[in-house]
């Protein structure tokens, strides 16, 4: 589904990523994880266009992205949720989620509103549908937020750091709904450091470091046997 060969990018003379190559088939989840300033944001966002690559190839479902390809363009195929959820303050619950389907894919009111319905039930919170974002709990926005970008029916998710902004008590309710997502058979590409997350759903773990891919493996080969010192040291440090 997603095709990264040999990806290279720069910010003036530093170089952020390293010859990244991933390969993320369809239905499969990977996490991304690797130490704060690794470069993981850099490479999601890469994958959908916030951010440009001078080296490389990066496929999506087929066709390359080139640095003339837009986020918008891209909207269709891929979905992000940020950590700071990103949502529209003075927007209601249900508005957040029908803008995209009416405005890009055209959807009336009512149809775009049924789905949005439909979403919030996902994750939980249809109860929530008629406040702004800020009379929400973080854990509630960023069901928001999954829910708007499930509301695009994307081909595949990409979460950077879903949880790090959360309170701990909220933690588990996000987590709750990514699981459940990932259950469905989505494709999703996670960067988190949720490990008993990532034990529970990934089929593919990366560990990045100084923007290169340090470690690939299964979960249950890259926890319980990192080959590298870097990898080591990180477990050790957030297990
Ligand atoms: P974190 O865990 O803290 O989110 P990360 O692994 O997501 O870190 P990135 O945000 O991808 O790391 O950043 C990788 C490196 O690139 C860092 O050293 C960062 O300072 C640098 N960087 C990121 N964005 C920019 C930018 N717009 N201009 C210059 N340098 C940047
Ligand atoms: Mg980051």
């Amino acid at each position: 589904a997603i095709r990264l060969d040999g990806v290279s990018k720069y910010f003036g003379d530093f170089q952020v990523l390293r010859e990244v190559s991933m390969r993320v088939g369809t239905g499969e989840r990977v996490v991304i994880c690797g130490p704060s300033g690794s470069g993981k944001s850099t490479v999601v966002r890469c994958i959908n266009r916030l951010e440009t690559h001078e080296a490389g190839v990066i496929e999506v479902f087929g066709r390359e992205v080139g640095n003339r390809t837009t986020p918008e363009a891209l909207g269709r195929e891929i979905g992000m949720v940020f950590q700071q959820f990103n949502l529209f303050p003075h927007l209601s619950v249900l508005d957040n989620l029908t803008l995209g389907p009416m405005k890009a894919l055209g959807l009336s009111r009512r149809d775009a509103e049924e789905r949005a319905m439909a979403y919030l039930t996902r994750v939980r919170i249809p109860e929530q549908a008629g406040k702004r974002p800020g009379q929400l709990s973080g854990g509630q926005q960023q069901r928001v937020a999954i829910a708007r970008s499930l509301a695009m029916e994307p081909k595949v998710l990409l979460f950077d750091e879903p949880t790090s902004a959360l309170d701990p008590e909220m933690i588990a309710e996000v987590l709750d709904v990514m699981i459940d997502l990932a259950e469905d058979g989505r494709t999703m590409i996670v960067v988190t450091h949720e490990m008993g997350f990532a034990r529970k759903v990934a089929d593919q773990m990366i560990f990045m470091d100084a923007g290169e891919i340090v470690e690939t493996g299964p979960p249950a080969e890259f926890f319980a046997a990192p080959k590298s010192k870097r990898c080591q040291t990180f477990l050790s440090q957030i297990l």
